[in-house]
């Protein structure tokens, strides 16, 4: 016992320590005043020129036209290029790259075939690519094995690497084997596709699962609602929304049924992952209620989908459009083949490139620019509930924006070339160019026998 209270005494110095040097680190820094041309509010769609951000350590400490520059500040010239917030993806998976080589396209192989720790290495890659391409803020909700996707928010967080603020939901919560139909032995086992899936099929066992994925450092909760026929109920997702809130935790419902889309409205859910199932009414429902909706609104591209299928994407994401529902930027990339390159060029295709490449959808529902762009950002960061801190450009904010040429307001195109990327008040890229980027794909490029081996 007594062992045990001197081993307590010396935990709790520790942690005081800890939070000292947090202290420190929190004392502002240097200046760096950022000339921006162009400044756009996606909030409002206005634009303001010939504007001075000036940024001292991590956050924006003023924002004004013709602001004085302090005497030995960085300045960064950004007056011939557009500066606006950096962009959210509000519903991606960082550590799951499932392909057609070995796996045939089947992410139960994928689970079976990459470990947990290679993935985590990949979702570093991708996260990086992604901060290239000017996403800021990701949501990566589930499907990261045992927990990579919390060990890359606390990656990036403890400044081991460059990426998105990460927003984990740790695993998926669902009612027997997730969205998989695992065989008895994997059911029974629980050895094969677990961790992909916490079974939770009793209010206790909602409960728990929520509490053991906060533990292990979600930030956001995320449940199948309707992978089963049986589901969970009205009551056991406002059971998963109080549970969650206890951590400070919104929840993302799965859905894929009409039914299961409106009992997660019933229930008051925060958002609503997919659009495929919903109906104009649920957007009417959604609109009114102010629900989130991370569509993940696939194109057709050379290298995936089919036209039939994106037609409907298209017509579902006007709709929803149309009934104001908060529509957020989001694509469910997690996936790569070796067609994933550039016509012209021949070269890879980044994830980033491939993820903003989603604004066709968009584009292809005659959404104005000036809405998409408001998705990419200021929804995004609600729906990530980080809106307090990251997203606007004001002071007290994190300074975390990029810089294109060209008007996105006009031409939302004119995101595919981002030239500046500041996140924390770090410059991460600068005149289009990211030294390390040719190192980064999105996916296995190198196999030296052609075959895949691990
Ligand atoms: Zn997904």
């Amino acid at each position: 016992m007594r062992n045990r209270i001197a081993l307590c005494c010396l935990l709790f110095a520790g942690v005081l320590a800890a939070s000292a040097s947090a202290q420190s680190q929190a004392q502002p820094g240097p200046i760096t005043a950022i000339k921006a041309g162009r400044l756009i509010d996606p909030d409002s769609g206005t634009v303001s020129t010939n504007q001075v951000i000036l940024v001292q350590g991590e956050k924006i400490s003023a924002v004004g036209p013709n602001l004085a520059i302090p005497t030995g500040a960085t300045v960064i010239d950004l007056s011939r290029l557009t500066v606006l917030p950096g962009l959210v993806d509000a519903h991606t998976h960082m550590a799951l790259t499932y392909k057609e080589q070995p796996e045939n396209n089947y992410y139960y192989l994928t689970v079976v075939m990459d470990s947990t720790a290679l993935r985590a290495i990949q979702a570093a890659s991708n996260g990086i690519q992604l901060l290239n391409a000017g996403f800021t803020v990701i949501r990566d909700v589930g499907n990261n094995g045992l927990y990579a996707d919390t060990a890359l928010r606390q990656a990036i967080e403890q400044g081991w690497l460059p990426g998105p603020t990460v927003i984990p939901s740790g695993i998926i919560i669902g009612s027997t084997g997730g969205q998989l139909w695992p065989t008895p032995e994997m059911y029974k086992q629980h050895n094969i596709v677990y961790p992909e899936y916490l079974d939770a099929n009793s209010p206790d066992e909602i409960v728990r699962a929520i509490r053991e994925n906060m533990l292990f450092g979600a930030r956001t909760i995320k449940l199948c609602i309707d992978c089963k026929p049986w589901g969970y109920s009205v009551e056991d997702i406002k059971l998963a929304i109080n549970e969650a809130a206890k951590g400070g935790c919104k929840v993302e419902g799965h859905v894929q049924t009409p039914e299961g889309a409106q009992r997660a409205i019933d229930a008051g859910i925060y958002i609503i992952a997919h659009g495929n199932a919903l109906t104009p009414e649920h957007h009417r429902q959604m609109g009114e209620k102010g629900i989130f909706l991370t569509g993940t609104d696939t194109p057709f591209t050379r290298y995936r989908g089919t036209d039939a299928a994106f037609k409907q994407v298209v017509a579902k994401l006007r709709d929803a459009w149309e009934k104001k529902v908060p529509l957020t930027f989001s694509t469910d990339f997690d996936y790569w083949n070796d067609r994933m390159k550039d016509e012209k060029t021949g070269e890879w295709l980044s994830r980033g490139d491939l993820t903003i490449a989603f604004i066709e959808t968009w584009k292809a529902a005659g959404i104005p620019p000036a809405d998409i762009l408001r998705a990419m950002t200021i929804t995004g960061y609600k729906a990530a509930d980080i809106i307090k801190e990251r997203g606007p450009i004001k002071q007290g904010m994190y300074a975390d924006l990029i810089a294109v040429a060209g008007d996105p307001l006009t031409d939302i195109d004119a995101l595919r070339n981002v030239q500046f990327v500041m996140k924390n008040g770090m410059v991460f890229k600068k005149d289009g160019a990211m030294t390390a980027e040719k190192f980064f794909h999105p996916g296995p490029v190198r196999i030296p026998s052609g075959r895949w081996t691990r």
